[in-house]
Formats: C-alpha cells, sequence, structure tokens
C-alpha cells in the first residue's frame, strides 16, 4: 500500500471503530462482535504505526471509552480512568515485562463488565460514576446504592474522600434470567452479560436497575498512598478489609515463568466461575514505579491485559430442528454433535430464523464453527466451507408447524414464523412448563417429562387440570425417555402432589407470570399485581387504567386485556379459582419482601441530600423492604429530608418513628452487612 492509500484506509477504520465505539458505549448494543472489533483496532494501530506518527486525538487509539451520554449528570474524573493495553501473544507480553523491568506483578482475572469509579466521604458512599472518555464520566450513584454488594458506608473509619475503582457485572445467571424476562416481554435481548451490565447502569430508573441483580468487583484505590499502601496485592487484602467485594483471584507472579503459570491455570479455570472474564490483568505491583511508568492518552504503562482468544469450536450440524415456543413462534435450532466450549457440553443452538440460517448458508449435516457469545450462549458461526460437501442442500423452513401441521404464518412486522392454532399440543406443552417452572408456580417435579406423559394420557388438557391431579393418579405414570422406564413412584408422586398442593397460594404476581401472557414477564407481573389487587383485580380493567401505571405501556396493556377477554382463558381462570389456587392479591411478589429488611416498611419525606426519593425507595425494597406511598400506623419509619411535607405530621400524630438520612444509611449499611 502507498502512503495515500494508508492514509485513505486509517480514515476509514477510524471512522468505522467510531461507529462501533457509539454502538458499544453509548447505546450497549455492539453491531459486531469483540474479536472483528479488536481485529480492526489492531489494523488500524499498525496503519498508524507503519507513517511513523503518534496517533492524534481523533484516533480511537488514543481515546478512551465513549462520550458520556446527555442523559445523566456529568462527573470529571479527578485522576483520568483509562483503558488498557492489550496483549494478545507471548510476544507482546515479553514486551511488557521488559518495559516495566520484570519486577514483581500482581495478576487478577480481568472482569468482563464496567468500570466504576466510588467516591466516598467520611466513609460514607457519596458519588459513582461510570468512565465514560476517561476524563467526564456518567453520574449513576443511585443506580449503584442499588447494588446488594456496594458498602453504603465502609467499615473502618477513613475520614476525607477515598475513591475506589471497580467494575460492574453481572453474573451468568442473572444475565440469562435478565434475558429470557426480555424475551417475554419482547424487548430486545442483551448481546452479552457486560452489555446488560452496562446498559442497566445506565438506567433513568434506578428501581428498574435494582430490579437487574448486579454485583460489583473493586480492584483500585486512587491516591494508594493516602493510606499507606505498597503494593497492589495489599490494596486488595485492604479493600476487602473495609467490606469492599473483591475477586480472591489475584497472585503475584515473579517472571515470565510464573505469569505463564496463571495464564495457563486460568484459561479453562475461569470457566467454572460465575461471571465472564475476558483475560489477565497484569499489574506492576510496587505502586511507588507507578508514577515514574505513567500513561499514554488511553492506558497505564504499569498494566496490560492479556485477552483468552475466544473459544470456537468445530463440530457437526446433525440437524435443523423446529421448536414451538409457548405463544406458536417456529425457531429453527441447531442439533450438534456434541462438543465442550468454555467450560460446558454444547449440543444445541438457536438460530433464531430463516433469515439467519441463510445469511450464514448452514446446511443440515456438514461441520459449522461453534462458540458462546459473551461466553454464555451458544451461537453457529459458520459453516466450515473447505469441508463442504456440495450435495448438501440449503435448508427450508417448513411452512407447517411441525407439532399440528397447520400453516405456519408470517404475522406483520415480525421476523418468525408463527403457529396461530391454539390448541397446537406442542404449545399447550410449553404453556404447562412455563406453569410449572420455578419464576412461575413452582411446581417441583412437574417436570418436561412427566408433564409430556401427563399430557399424551390425556390427563391434563390445560393448566387447570393440574390441580385436580392426585399422587394416586401419578405414581403409576411411565416416564418418556426413562432408561429404567420404571413408574414414577409413590414417594414421587406424593412429592409432587404436594408441591401442586403449596402452589395454590403462590402470590399472584406469580400467578399472573405463569398464566404465559404475552410481554407479562415477572417484573411487570409484580407491576400489575401489585396496582390492581392481583388477576382478580385485573379482569375487568381496560387499556387506559392499565397503561396509566408506571412500566406499564400500551403493547402491555392491550396484550393483558386481549388475554382476559378471551373466553378460553376467562374459563380457564374460573377453574383455578374452583381448585382453591389464591388469584387476589396477598401474596408478595416473589422477588420482593425477601432481604435483610424484610417486613420493614419505609416512606420517605422531603429532599435527602444524597439521592432522590425514587432511588432510596429502591434500595430499601432492594434489601427486602416495603415502601408504601403513605404513611400509616403499620409504617416502620418515616424517612425524614429536607423540607419535609405533611408526611412528617402525619407520622407524628400517629406516633410512626421518624428517622433521618443517616440514620437509614446506617440501616442499610448494617442490613448489608458492612
Ligand atoms: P478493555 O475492556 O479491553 O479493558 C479495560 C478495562 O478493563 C478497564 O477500563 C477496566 O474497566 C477493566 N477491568 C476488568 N477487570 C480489571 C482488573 N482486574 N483490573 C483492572 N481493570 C480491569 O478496554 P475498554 O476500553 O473498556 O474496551 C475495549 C474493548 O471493548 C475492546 O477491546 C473490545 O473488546 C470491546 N469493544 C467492542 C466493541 C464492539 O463493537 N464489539 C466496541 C468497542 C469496544
Amino acid at each position: 500500500m502507498g502512503e495515500d492509500q494508508i492514509r485513505e484506509r486509517i480514515e476509514r477504520l477510524r471512522e468505522e471503530i467510531a461507529r462501533h465505539d457509539d454502538l458499544y458505549y453509548v447505546l450497549d448494543a455492539p453491531g459486531i462482535s469483540d474479536e472483528k472489533y479488536d481485529l480492526l483496532v489492531r489494523e488500524l494501530v499498525g496503519l498508524e504505526r507503519s507513517l511513523g506518527a503518534s496517533p492524534d486525538h481523533g484516533s480511537p487509539t488514543a481515546k478512551v471509552g465513549g462520550a458520556p451520554g446527555n442523559d445523566f449528570g456529568k462527573v470529571a474524573h479527578e485522576f483520568p480512568m483509562l483503558s488498557l493495553e492489550n496483549a494478545f501473544s507471548r510476544e507482546d507480553l515479553d514486551l511488557f515485562l521488559r518495559r516495566t523491568g520484570d519486577s514483581g506483578m500482581c495478576c487478577e482475572l480481568k472482569i468482563d463488565g464496567l468500570a466504576v469509579s466510588l467516591v466516598y466521604k467520611d466513609g460514607v458512599f457519596v458519588l459513582g460514576a461510570t468512565r465514560g472518555d476517561g476524563r467526564v464520566g456518567e453520574d449513576v450513584t443511585g443506580n449503584l446504592r442499588t447494588i446488594g454488594g456496594l458498602p453504603a458506608k465502609i467499615s473502618k473509619d477513613i475520614p476525607g474522600r477515598l475513591e475506589v475503582r471497580g467494575e460492574v457485572l453481572i453474573r451468568r445467571d442473572d444475565f440469562l434470567a435478565l434475558n429470557s424476562e426480555r424475551e417475554e416481554q419482547g424487548l430486545p435481548l442483551f448481546a452479552n452479560p457486560r452489555n446488560a451490565a452496562a446498559g442497566s447502569i445506565r438506567q433513568l430508573d434506578p428501581g428498574v436497575t435494582a430490579t437487574r441483580r448486579l454485583s460489583l468487583f473493586v480492584y483500585q484505590v486512587v491516591s494508594p498512598e493516602r493510606y499507606g499502601l505498597m503494593s497492589q496485592f495489599e490494596t486488595i487484602y485492604w479493600l476487602k478489609s473495609l467490606g469492599f467485594p473483591t475477586q480472591g483471584t489475584e497472585s503475584i507472579c515473579a517472571g515470565a515463568e510464573d505469569l505463564s503459570v496463571y495464564i495457563e491455570k486460568w484459561r479453562t479455570g475461569r470457566f467454572t466461575l460465575p461471571y465472564v472474564t475476558d483475560g489477565v490483568v497484569i499489574k506492576v505491583d510496587d505502586l511507588s514505579s507507578w508514577k515514574d511508568l505513567g500513561a499514554t492518552a488511553k492506558a497505564p504503562r504499569w498494566a496490560v491485559a492479556y485477552k483468552y482468544p475466544p473459544e470456537e469450536k468445530r463440530t457437526r450440524l446433525k440437524k435443523i430442528e423446529i421448536s414451538v415456543g409457548r405463544m406458536g413462534a417456529l425457531t429453527p435450532v441447531a442439533i450438534l454433535e456434541p462438543v465442550n466450549i468454555s467450560g460446558t457440553v454444547v449440543q444445541r443452538a438457536s438460530l433464531h430464523n430463516a433469515d439467519e440460517i441463510a445469511r450464514k448458508d448452514l446446511r443440515e449435516g456438514e461441520m459449522v464453527w461453534v462458540r458462546k457469545a459473551g461466553e454464555v450462549i451458544p451461537e453457529v458461526l459458520r459453516p466450515d466451507l473447505e469441508s463442504r460437501d456440495e450435495d448438501r442442500r440449503p435448508f427450508v423452513m417448513p411452512r407447517r408447524c411441525p407439532a399440528c401441521g397447520s400453516e405456519a404464518v408470517k404475522l406483520p412486522g415480525e421476523v418468525a414464523l408463527r403457529c396461530v392454532n391454539r390448541s397446537c399440543p406442542a404449545q399447550i406443552l410449553e404453556g404447562l412448563r412455563h406453569f410449572a417452572s420455578r419464576g412461575g408456580m413452582d411446581i417441583t417435579g412437574l417436570g418436561e417429562r412427566l408433564i409430556e406423559r401427563l399430557v399424551e394420557t390425556g390427563m391434563i388438557k390445560d393448566i387447570a387440570d393440574i390441580y385436580s391431579l392426585t399422587a394416586g393418579d401419578i405414581a403409576p405414570v411411565r416416564l418418556v425417555g426413562d432408561k429404567s422406564s420404571r413408574v414414577l413412584g409413590e414417594k414421587a408422586a406424593a412429592g409432587v402432589a404436594a408441591s401442586i398442593g403449596a402452589s395454590r397460594s403462590r402470590p399472584s404476581a406469580a400467578l399472573l407470570a405463569a398464566l404465559g401472557i404475552r410481554y407479562v414477564g415477572s417484573r411487570v407481573s409484580e407491576l400489575l399485581a401489585d396496582a390492581f389487587g392481583g388477576i382478580d383485580g385485573l379482569e375487568s380493567v381496560d387499556e387506559e387504567t392499565l397503561a396509566s401505571v408506571e412500566g406499564i405501556g400500551p403493547r402491555i396493556a392491550a396484550s393483558v386485556v386481549a388475554f382476559f377477554s378471551d373466553a378460553r382463558n376467562r374459563n380457564t381462570i374460573a377453574k383455578l379459582r374452583a381448585a382453591g389456587v389464591a388469584t387476589a392479591s396477598g401474596g408478595r411478589s416473589p422477588h420482593r419482601g425477601e432481604g435483610p429488611l424484610k417486613g420493614l416498611s419505609f416512606v420517605f419525606t422531603g429532599e435527602l441530600d444524597g439521592m432522590t426519593r425514587l432511588e432510596a425507595e429502591a434500595v430499601a425494597r432492594k434489601l427486602g423492604g416495603a415502601t408504601p406511598a403513605s404513611v400509616s400506623r403499620k409504617t416502620s419509619f418515616v424517612v425524614r429530608g429536607e423540607n419535609p411535607g405533611s408526611k412528617l405530621a402525619k407520622a407524628q400524630s400517629l406516633g410512626v418513628r421518624i428517622i433521618d438520612e443517616k440514620n437509614f444509611l446506617d440501616m442499610i449499611g448494617q442490613a448489608r452487612g458492612n
């Protein structure tokens, strides 16, 4: 390439990378995979170097992250929050060791989350910010307060300002639960846990953040010399002693040899952790050399991130099966020859829809490349074209539902084909499975295989029939595919029957979620059950009233009304009621009411100093407390802020205990055990 061509390519790469940065950092919705992105950046770095010039300020190679969004207050970082230099090979690591003098290194796992800065004043958490562009971040204090592991108050007396840095993340399980909830609500799915964590922290309503089950790990103290800290290793222990969550994966490495051992140990060891890590961060352990080593515009020179290459495996795409969802959506699923990827055996992967299969040109029977997106979701990447047998024909999506044979239709605005036969056995099965699942009526033992047999033998036809089953009915059932081909037996049957009985008094929000109304997952169910007093109060509500509830949009409202106006659904609910299933409100929602503040209720009045009322309520609820809108004799505490309103007088007249913001912070600090 001539110099002009190089310059032209540099310009094009800069534009392309800037576009992807926006999608990733600002919208939390990446347009390409991290590996593809990293390749673009590496090409740009190479070209910029080939011209011998250091990258100018316009280049993404000299910038950190993305611009802070306008929806949040801005926080200027006292010290810049930088990114990390990447090392992809042994050579890159050797170079780093030579540059830093090959001294002792502190190695930690690189958490794939969102960097945050946490500021404490006299030991109390007062300000939290995202990294933003490294100089200015977004004020997300209220959202951070909803994270259970974040100490509201630290356990030692540290006067003045203390700034700690770390990473907000979402664990694999919580990520999967969040995405399945979003799928139910028809919302776009998060591409990976990192984007889910970032999207959750950058929420305008802390109440939403509070439902996301975020976690936190910290790893850095700003100005460590103020606290007499000498090494990175010691810093992590110090942070732990203050009550901060730390990973516990840190280790001191004396040189290249030790480093390799650490890297190899965690190459696959990290898959046993409940959260996603994408590499190892190697830091010079001696903090006194950090200042001397300094930083570039983008990253400190005292650290480097070794990134593990994503695991891609080759396996056979045995066939493409069509699964029929609870709402009738036909989803093609890749059935794979079992292959171990990122710590688990993968044998199925959703192919989403026919367009996706055509785009990737996947054909049944041939070899394909598979990976786990964000180390969690199995994904078929592409066919292995080198081994392609030209006889294999492109996949054709069936026009009929594989379960009931009815013609599949494409509804306006949807990509998926749908079976619209309400009596389709596959949909009925899925509906029953959903009803009995943990997020629904939580009927232990009533799993997929038992449900299948019960439907096949005609013992149940709809969800209400479950409540007419007795232990005597279930005990002789022979499970499909059970190798021993034994019957369920009396003991197991008694367990299932007891669990069915117990589910009669599940909270109304759980019943609502179990019904499988489109767009109504567990969070929406909680809102609806709280607002309308359970199913009983919902049956005759109109769209307008529904949509007046905060968090309920017109699409959900229309779906709820459509569900309750269908005579068949009304009939099922009548049957459930007759079978003794609680349909009125009373039981609390499944997630709420659990936690250290369980049984206590808080009403806030006036302006609080460190957070808004909405934020304070979210924190109290997150810890299991209730936050009714008004004061009554039953209220445990009224939290008084500046310029309190009439609630204060009411609390005084009723003799309700009045506390201030500091008391409240102490209480949540204690509730969290710090
Ligand atoms: P990075 O994620 O590669 O590494 C820097 C960050 O690592 C730090 O800011 C810190 O927050 C974090 N970190 C995690 N554990 C740590 C630990 N133990 N100690 C210190 N720091 C730790 O860099 P980045 O600037 O945040 O993001 C760049 C990366 O993001 C790219 O390499 C790419 O993978 C991805 N990205 C992807 C796209 C896309 O379109 N797919 C776009 C932009 C960025």
